[in-house]
């Protein structure tokens, strides 16, 4: 087996296409000596070692010495110096690299192959006494931490006490002879400490360093950050073996980082630091200030120390250079690392740079446009979930902050506004034209209306699916959730923060993106939906089959989704439009009436309630379809609690307050997910249905008359389980329709169709399918349902699968594709073979997730429908699975 690769002087034996064997660093490295750049010779241990060696207790390939030795020959042969020679030493860097980028958490060896006879030829051969025991001393220091597991703690004791002795302040003053005797001292530590002397053979040296850099591979910040990455375990890291270059060989040695294009804007200048005299480390430490790359930047950071552009001409051109060479063989931005020793350019690394999505639509859109990449390539490259940033206001990044506390970043956007305690509260100051902060320990289905008003949500207890969390996401309000730090008293009506007590109407911001919360107001940037993100969402909107559709109750909601591109509202869950105003008392009157008679008394005053309401949806969505779902009221959440609020619908519905409470015992359900609610309350109230339907069709009727656009309502019936149940309610919505085209004397079109949120309703679905002209996954239930896992509930112990590692994903986030992907797909395949053109959608939460809108593509749904500050991920993930 070939496991070392090597590379150097216009040539290598890989390239960029081996980043699974040669690692990204490795392979980038082979890619750039085969364009012919300047790069230092190097070898490349294979990630195949990587994995030989765990499994075989951490031991290495018997073929591996010699291919290693040989490599070590061929890079002396390029340098002209020798491995372990005492004259013309070749000294060694000895660094990780994965198949994705893991930055820092993986261990790094400089100036290997040092020694007590190599730092004199160092010092000769760099005219340069000091230099060389600096850099001798650095290398023991790093080689103890990273090889022989001794903190570095101890050496930088040390070291200040050596400072301290000499009398000198700065590392930079100390003599050669005084690194001399700080070596001494460093070289007694490690015998005192681990009883073994630090290993003057430089052979030696290497396979210490090389083992420990493929041990790093099991480190905790590196298993932690694969799991935050999911990176695979068993990919392995490779090690990169290179000759030494040094960019603190005097003021025209330097060393640098730079972007080609500016990663927070996207903007096409090449971006950068470096610092004269400096190895690569002091650059990102920030001990020093670094320097602008170019002229223009360091005009634009009022910096008066020069730029590379002026101290050093004719590295800077050909760096310029091989930046644009690069970007264009990559046909992306690149993020490099180079070093300049004595006037000589060497290029240390390339690979794709990281950036703000602001700027990852910016570059793709200009590659695009100047021919580098395709469209369909420049809508691939974005990454869905990344556009949330963009829809939002965002803390001014120039901005000083005053963090009074923090919590989850749970929804994100930013939003400045008064506080208050109460959801009506927030109404009020939102009616008043005042911008409301809703402050709350947590929230419920009740604050629908102030989270609705308010402009910012912040709790202080729950998680990232808390329902303060996920409502908040759903509206595309800002929201930190779970501020632990805060405190919110009720009683008297204070926040109390470290920054002292604030009271109702003192303002603050709260930053969902990064969740922190901030005293008073601060500057922001208004999202900008036009420009390059308009150019992707319309090249992403000729590649998608998928329809998107949004889910959506508000006008306001409507509105916002049809400004992000939505084409139709996919769920119009009725049940939530009646918790504004008075309507609660009217639904509470309605759901705690005795007989049919009481039920009909309130539904007449819901009716006109929802006919209007119906009217604007439709007339906001001007002509596409619009999924209006009946009533599928959780009914514990309509159900009066409080004794206030137990004696207005007493008073509304003249019963005795007693009666009442009865009544609402009478209805308190052990399970009210698996009560009554759904298809199941229509078939027991049967007006409910039909005063339902018939706002329905009268709206139709009235927003065709008022707009002119032929409006077709799709109704949907929620939580069918059996075909005779759907059969039933049909029924009655024909019966309505009928008798509304009737009265009108006009015709409608309208389908009838249901949900597909039951394990039985998928597996029955060609029955179903005989009454439904579409199905709608409500995956939400069908996830609770199949799982068996209340919806509710779910993240406290959901949280500890995901940490110990029973599942990676959280199934109400992502769809689960094996489990409850499969009922889907059976659902899909029985329904068309009963009704091959049934419309098919997805209406749960999934509907907004990448992934799971991925798997929609493949079984050939119609659309998808999210919420509405999901609808451009949508679009643009549809167009990705698409293509
Ligand atoms: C669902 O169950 O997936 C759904 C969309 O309905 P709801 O979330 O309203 O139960
Ligand atoms: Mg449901």
């Amino acid at each position: 087996t070939k496991w070392v690769y090597t590379y150097g002087d216009g040539q290598a034996e890989g390239g960029a296409e081996d980043k699974n064997l040669l690692g990204g660093k490795g392979a980038n490295l082979a890619e750039m000596c085969n364009l012919g750049l300047p790069v230092p010779p190097g070898m490349t241990i294979t990630t195949e070692v990587c994995t030989w060696f765990y499994k075989h207790d951490r031991t290495f390939p018997d073929e591996l010495p010699q291919q290693l030795e040989k490599a070590l020959d061929y890079i002396g042969r390029l340098t002209g110096r020798t491995f372990g020679d005492t004259q013309n030493p070749l000294l060694l860097s000895i660094r990780s690299g994965a198949r994705a980028s893991m930055p820092g958490m993986m261990d790094t060896v400089l100036n290997l192959g040092l020694n007590d006879d190599a730092v004199k030829a160092m010092a000769v051969d760099a005219g340069d006494e000091r230099f060389a025991y600096d850099s001798y001393r650095r290398f023991i220091q790093m080689y103890a931490d990273v090889v022989m597991g001794l903190d570095h703690e101890v050496f930088e004791d040390i070291l200040e006490d050596e400072k301290a002795r000499f009398g000198h302040e700065l590392d930079t003053d100390l003599t050669a002879q005084e690194w001399q005797q700080v070596i001494l001292r460093y070289k007694q530590i490690i015998i005192d400490e681990l009883g073994e002397p630090f290993p003057q053979d430089p052979v030696k040296q290497l396979w210490g360093a090389v083992g420990a850099v493929f041990s790093s591979w099991m480190n905790a910040r590196a298993i932690t950050y694969r799991q935050l990455h999911n990176i695979p375990v068993d990919w392995g890291t490779a090690v990169n073996v290179q000759a030494m270059v040094f960019g603190n060989l005097g003021e025209n040695s330097a060393t640098g980082v730079a972007f080609t294009r500016n990663p927070s804007t996207g903007e096409n200048q090449l971006y950068g630091e470096f610092l004269v005299n400096a190895q690569g480390e002091d650059v990102v430490a920030g001990i020093r200030t670094p320097q602008s790359l170019t002229e223009v930047a360091r005009l634009e950071a009022g910096s008066d120390k020069p730029s590379l552009e002026k101290l050093m001409p004719d590295a800077f051109g050909e760096f310029s250079a091989i930046c644009g060479r690069l970007e264009n063989h990559y046909r992306d931005m690149q993020d490099l690392e180079f070093t300049v020793e004595r006037g000589k350019l060497w290029m240390l690394q390339t690979r794709s740079g990281k950036r703000t999505a602001k700027a990852a639509l910016k570059i793709a859109v200009e590659l695009a446009e100047n021919g580098v990449i395709t469209r369909e390539e420049a809508v691939k490259r974005i990454d869905p979930a990344s556009l949330d940033q963009l829809l939002h206001p965002t803390i001014d990044p120039r901005a000083a902050r005053d963090v009074i506390g923090s919590g989850l970043p749970a929804s994100p956007g930013a939003a400045t506004g008064e506080i208050v305690f109460t959801s009506e509260d927030a109404v009020a100051l939102a009616e008043a034209g005042r911008k409301a902060i809703l402050v709350r320990v947590e929230t419920s289905p009740e604050d629908i209306h102030g989270m609705h008003a308010a402009e910012g949500i912040l709790t202080t207890r729950g998680g990232m699916t808390s329902h303060a969390a996920v409502v908040a996401r759903g509206m595309g309000t800002p929201c930190v959730s779970g501020a632990g730090s805060l405190r919110v008293d009720m009683r008297t009506g204070t926040l109390l923060t470290v920054a002292g007590p604030l009271g109702k109407g003192d303002v603050i911001t709260v930053d969902g993106s990064s969740g922190q919360v901030l005293k008073g107001s601060v500057a922001m940037l208004q999202p900008e939906l036009s420009g390059d993100f308009g150019k992707i969402m319309e090249w992403a909107d000729a590649a998608r089959r998928m329809k998107i559709r949004t889910n959506a109750e508000t006008p306001a909601d409507a509105r916002a989704a049809s400004s992000f591109g939505a084409e139709g509202i996919g769920l119009c869950r009725t049940e939530h439009m009646f918790f504004e105003g008075d309507r609660i008392v009217a639904m509470r009157e309605m759901i705690l009436a005795e007989n049919e008679e009481g039920r009909r008394a309130a539904l007449d005053k819901l009716l006109p309630m929802q006919r209007s309401d119906f009217t604007e949806l439709f007339e906001i969505m001007k002509g596409t379809p619009v999924t209006i779902r009946l009533l599928d009221p959780p009914l514990h959440e309509f159900l009066p609690k409080s004794d206030d609020e137990i004696a207005e619908v007493a008073q509304v519905m003249n019963v005795p307050v007693d009666r009442l409470r009865e009544r609402t015992d009478a209805l308190h359900e052990f399970n009210p997910m698996l009560g009554h609610r759904g298809c199941r309350l229509a078939v027991s109230y049967p007006e409910i249905a039909e005063m339902q339907a018939r706002a329905i069709f009268e709206a139709a009727i009235q927003a065709g008359a008022d707009t002119g656009e032929h409006v077709v309502p799709e109704v949907m019936v929620p939580l069918v389980g059996m075909v005779e149940e759907l059969r039933f309610v049909k029924a009655r919505i024909d019966a309505v329709a009928e008798a509304v085209m009737k009265e009108a004397g006009q015709q409608i079109d309208y389908l009838v169709g249901t949900m597909i949120e039951l394990p039985r309703a998928a597996i029955r679905a060609h029955r179903i399918a005989e009454q439904a002209e579409f199905f709608s996954f409500g995956t939400n239930d069908l996830t609770q349902t199949t799982f068996g896992i209340s919806r509710d509930d779910a993240s406290a112990f959901l949280d500890t699968y995901q940490k110990k590692g029973v599942i990676d994903e959280d199934p109400f986030i992502s769809l689960d594709i094996e489990g409850v992907g499969e009922l889907i797909g059976i659902a899909a395949d029985k329904g068309r073979k009963t009704r091959p053109d049934i419309k098919l959608g997805i209406c749960g939460e999934h509907g907004g997730d990448p992934l799971s809108i991925h798997f929609c593509e493949k079984l050939g749904l119609d659309y998808v429908s999210c919420s509405p500050f999901r609808v451009p991920i949508a679009r643009l993930a549809a167009a990705q699975a698409a293509l």
